[in-house]
């Protein structure tokens, strides 16, 4: 493969066929650093025909379950063999530190991992019970067909394996379209797919935009699933794109993530400790732009001064810089409009009363040429601030405080979202009733962030539609079929005649 031939169609790397290409840029000194094919309907046409040819008349689908699943195990390993340079390519392309690269191809491989064991220990169909002897009756899964797979920027390698892993153990063809700002690894994965031996049309990529290569994929009569995570407008453009086909449809969109805390979970030292520094995390990892980054700090207003003066004191000394570089902890935001969206919403929220306790603003100084910006924390905040309802996707932390558990409660649930949130306490009786109340697709206690491929991930309301990860994750990419089986057929004499 040729660095602009990024387009894999039935088995073959080539250039898109406008000859089109399209720059990436290393966000931490705004240089270009690759080119990739700049894909459009023509080459997302191709790809679906390939997929489809593939499905429709390829081994893949009918191939024993042990073999797909030795296959995932494969790219497991194959993962695991190029992680140093795949956590590089993911650190470089996605701005984030070389550290969390590692973790990302780790967590991949997890993931296929997951989905092989997972269909290696089914049962195959249920049998039903119809009441008869002679009625034979079972209900069995079977792989839903192509699937569109598209993928954002923040996790771009993660995403996709929440796919593709599903999506291939269950049977399907694919063609995915990542973010065209960091598609370099996803084009890594298919690479080793490839090498794994997957069949030529069972895998396909074609790197471009949102408009045209997502919006033909969600539209395309030919697709027989479109599994999308990305934002909320493109979200909904998606689903209204797949209606016509009536195609399934999955969402994995933003969040707007509480993280409550009572006063009881800071009633020691390490206690106290522990919140602060789990609040950091959860707000400015991979400088806040994760799906379920705990934007919100809702407290409970006898804590707020102690609790947001450390917070802030340890915000300012959070050291950003490439991510690639030793002690880094925070790198740059992803592109100049994430950069420019991020400053904007800050001054929106000064504007209407926002209170700054760090941050700010972009870190001044050389070797900040990139889309650099400080973690802030803005106090005195509420939900009537765009910034508090609004999904940043920066390192913006908002506080908002409580003064009953009630209370607490309400504000956690008064979002359009439903991503995830944590509840922070030493009460156990608070603690599980508080997570029975919160509307959230994933609810931690005590903790941030933390997810496991065995359980499932996904939103409340405008979070999105359906699940990844966990059996629920593997459902989505299958039909059940009923199969009812007469062993003694006779006329039914419905009608007379
Ligand atoms: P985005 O919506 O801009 O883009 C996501 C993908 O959709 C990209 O590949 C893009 O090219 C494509 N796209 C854009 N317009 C399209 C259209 N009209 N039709 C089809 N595809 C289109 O999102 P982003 O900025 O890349 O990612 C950030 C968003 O992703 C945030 O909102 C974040 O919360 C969300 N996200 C959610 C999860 C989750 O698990 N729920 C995980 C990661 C990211």
């Amino acid at each position: 493969m040729s660095a602009q031939q990024t387009i894999h169609v039935g088995g073959e790397w080539r250039a898109a066929a406008s000859g089109a290409t399209r720059e990436i840029l290393d966000p931490a000194d705004a240089t270009v650093f690759a080119v990739v094919a700049e894909g459009g309907t023509e080459d997302t046409d191709a790809a679906i025909a390939a997929a489809r040819t593939a499905f429709d008349q390829g081994e893949w689908p009918r191939t024993p379950v042990a073999e797909r699943a030795a296959l995932l195990r494969r790219v497991a390993e194959l993962l695991q063999r190029d992680r140093e340079e795949i956590g590089l390519l993911e650190s470089r392309d996605a701005g984030k530190t070389l550290e969390e690269g590692r973790v990302d191809v780790d967590c991949v491989s997890d993931a296929f991992r997951y989905f092989a064991d997972l269909v290696m220990n089914e049962s195959g169909g249920r049998v039903v019970d119809a009441g008869s002897e002679e009625i034979h009756s079972v209900v069995v899964h079977e792989p839903v067909g192509v699937c569109a797979l598209i993928t954002p920027w923040n996790y771009p390698l993660l995403q996709a394996s929440w796919k593709i892993a599903p999506a291939l153990a269950a049977g399907n063809t694919f063609v995915i379209k990542p973010s065209e700002i960091t598609p370099l690894t996803t084009v890594a994965l298919i690479e080793l797919l490839v090498e794994a031996g997957l069949p030529a049309g069972v895998a396909n990529i074609v790197t471009g935009a949102g408009d045209p290569v997502g919006a033909r994929l969600a539209e395309h009569p030919d697709v027989d699933l479109v599994s999308f995570t990305g934002g909320l407008s493109s979200g909904t453009k998606v689903m209204r794109a797949a209606a016509d086909s009536v195609k399934k449809v999955a969402l994995e969109l933003g969040g707007k993530n509480p993280n409550l805390v009572f006063a009881d979970a800071c009633g020691t030292e390490e206690g106290f400790d522990t919140a602060v520094d789990q609040a950091l995390n959860a707000a400015f990892i991979h400088s806040g732009q994760v799906c379920s980054a705990g934007s919100r700090l809702i407290i409970e207003e006898s804590l707020r001064e102690r609790f947001v003066g450390e917070l802030a004191r340890r915000a300012e000394k959070i050291r950003l810089g490439r991510g690639t570089e030793t002690g880094v902890e925070c790198g740059p935001l992803v592109s100049r409009q994430q950069l420019a969206k991020t400053e904007d919403y800050v001054a929106s929220a000064l504007a209407e009363g926002a209170v700054l306790r760090a941050g700010g603003a972009r870190p001044e100084g050389e070797g900040y040429e990139g889309y650099f910006y400080r973690p802030t924390v803005l106090d005195q905040c509420h939900r009537d601030m765009r910034v508090v309802r609004e999904e940043v996707f920066g390192p913006v932390l908002t506080v908002e405080t409580f003064r009953t558990e009630e209370e607490g409660v309400a504000l956690a649930n008064d979002t359009e979202y439903g991503l995830a949130g944590a509840v922070w306490t030493a009460d156990p009786g608070r603690a599980r009733r508080v997570a029975g109340r919160l509307r959230h697709g994933t609810v931690w206690i005590n903790d941030f962030h933390p997810y496991l491929p065995q359980a499932e991930w996904g939103g409340f309301g405008k979070s999105g539609i359906g699940r990844e990860l966990g059996p629920a994750g593997l459902a989505e990419y299958r039909e059940a079929k009923h199969i009812y089986q007469n062993l003694a057929p006779r006329p039914v004499r419905w009608f007379a005649g």
